[in-house]
């Protein structure tokens, strides 16, 4: 299996080589050459599996036997999972007349650990083959952070520097990830806005003498291998609600932002899972709805939500989409982002617009609603979601049998979720003690001098 880049400027690659390089050198995402699909009978054999038995079976077909990772994939999924602290890792409950697909039971409370774990354990794997060093970069708002501090804490080979906007994340974000004290993890304060972390980034990563020297790497949501680990807990899902009946077809909703996760459930469609609808479910930033109504692509301004982890503007996982769209023509797909990137816009026929919608059913979900689905969730069932998985969970409200993507924990987001019903939620092992331990964090001006010269002094 080889990898190719959205916008064909890159030479075919191995697995092991498009996770190192995260981000095509050409600005594109990268890809598998080919879809693997898999029988019924496969199905049915598949649905009988662990989570862990099941994530080799599904990434072993996206490597060649030959990929350094590839004789090692059972045991690097099996340390990856182990920080999971539910026996299933992605256990599906019943809610009402819905199903609930468990994610948070990883070391940050959300979803993105499932991947994050993974590619941590790759990193470090890939690097001991070199014998190499690298450093990552990432600037986050709160979630993103946390869940890449914990997916390479202690591992060898790899320093992370992480910056967050100073006070401006929540006091549990802040110190699930000021907390970590392995000497390998990097937390960076930066006295200004989510804004000037992400432009402070942006510069070093555009310094390419710098970006060479100190083997700056990536950890969001474009590297393929995250992806990859999302793609298993749909099949995992479909196993656990259907009974090994390939006649029965699943329907998922995702609550979406950087269509990272729904782009999972996509490719497990492609592969043979019988899907009969993903519910693209968003909050107030909608460009993704507008998308499926109109055709038309065009970026608006981030409003602040209850649900901020989906409070995006661009959605840079959707290019992956929009090549299979436009039937994996890389000069078609560039033509578009350069229009995006210059115009703020790009539109797609009407014929592949419905192309899309007939995948997607796609839903915006008011504030509002969202309150109003934790509580009524609550009072129906006793069940707690967090203010992402009410969107999903809303947004699936007409579709019964529906399996709704559960991406965080509800204590993660307790101030929504006492909005919503009255009072805190209680509070989980993982979180509890988290505001008195012991933190480490620098804290500097919000200039890309200061973040370069604690790179420097730390990776010396
Ligand atoms: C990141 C995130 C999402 C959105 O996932 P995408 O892959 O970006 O679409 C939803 N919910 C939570 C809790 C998240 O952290």
């Amino acid at each position: 299996m080889r990898y190719v880049s959205t916008r064909g400027g890159v030479e075919p690659m191995t697995f092991s080589q498009a996770v190192m390089m995260g981000l095509a050198t050409d600005g594109g995402l990268l890809l598998p050459e080919r879809i693997p699909v898999s029988a019924p009978a496969v199905l049915r054999q598949w649905s009988g599996l662990t989570f862990q038995q099941l994530a080799v079976e599904v990434m072993a077909l996206f490597m060649t036997p030959g990929d350094p990772v590839a004789g090692r994939l059972e045991e690097l999924v099996i340390r990856s999972f182990a920080t999971f602290t539910h026996p299933e890792v992605t256990p599906v409950t019943p809610v009402g007349e819905h199903w609930l697909l468990e994610l948070f039971h990883g070391p940050t409370l959300a979803f993105k650990d499932v991947a994050l774990q993974l590619l941590g354990n790759l990193f470090e794997a890939l690097l001991a083959d070199h014998g190499g060093q690298m450093n990552i970069l990432g600037a986050t708002s709160g979630d993103t952070g946390s869940a890449a501090i914990h997916g390479v804490r202690g591992k060898k080979g790899i320093r992370i520097f992480i910056l967050h906007p100073h006070g401006r994340v929540s006091p549990i974000q802040e110190r699930q990830m000021t907390t970590v004290l392995d000497s390998n993890v990097h937390n960076i304060a930066i006295r200004g806005s989510f804004d000037d972390g992400q432009r402070i980034v942006k510069e070093l990563f555009n310094d390419l003498a710098f970006k060479e020297t100190y083997r700056l790497g990536a950890v969001n949501s474009i590297n393929w291998a995250r992806i990859l680990a999302q793609i298993v807990y749909y099949f995992y899902a479909w196993a656990r609600t259907a009974d090994g009946n390939t006649e029965r077809k699943a329907a998922f909703s995702v609550p979406t932002g950087n269509f990272g996760d729904i782009f999972a459930g996509y490719m497990a469609m492609r592969m043979g899972l019988p899907v009969d609808r993903l519910v693209l479910a968003t909050n107030c930033n909608d460009i993704l709805v507008r998308f499926m109504e109109t055709g038309v692509y065009r970026a608006g301004t981030v409003q602040p939500s209850l649900s901020p982890s989906m409070d995006i503007q661009i959605s840079s996982n959707f290019e992956r989409f929009l090549y299979y769209l436009l039937g994996e023509d890389a000069e078609a797909v560039r033509e578009r982002m350069t229009r995006l990137q210059q115009e703020g816009l790009f539109a797609i026929g009407e014929e592949k617009r419905r192309e899309a919608a007939a995948i997607f059913t796609a839903r915006r979900v008011s504030e509002e609603a969202t309150l109003h689905r934790i509580h009524a969730t609550w009072m129906a069932h006793g069940i707690l979601l967090d203010p992402h998985t009410a969107v999903g969970v809303e947004a699936a409200r007409e579709f019964p049998g529906m399996i709704c993507l559960a991406t965080a924990h509800p204590a993660k987001f307790g101030m929504a979720v006492e909005r919503a019903i009255g009072m805190p939620p209680a509070m989980p092992p993982a979180l509890e003690g988290l505001l008195s331990l012991p933190a480490r964090c620098r804290v500097v001006a919000p200039e890309t001098e200061a973040v370069r010269k604690c790179i420097r002094e730390s990776a010396g």
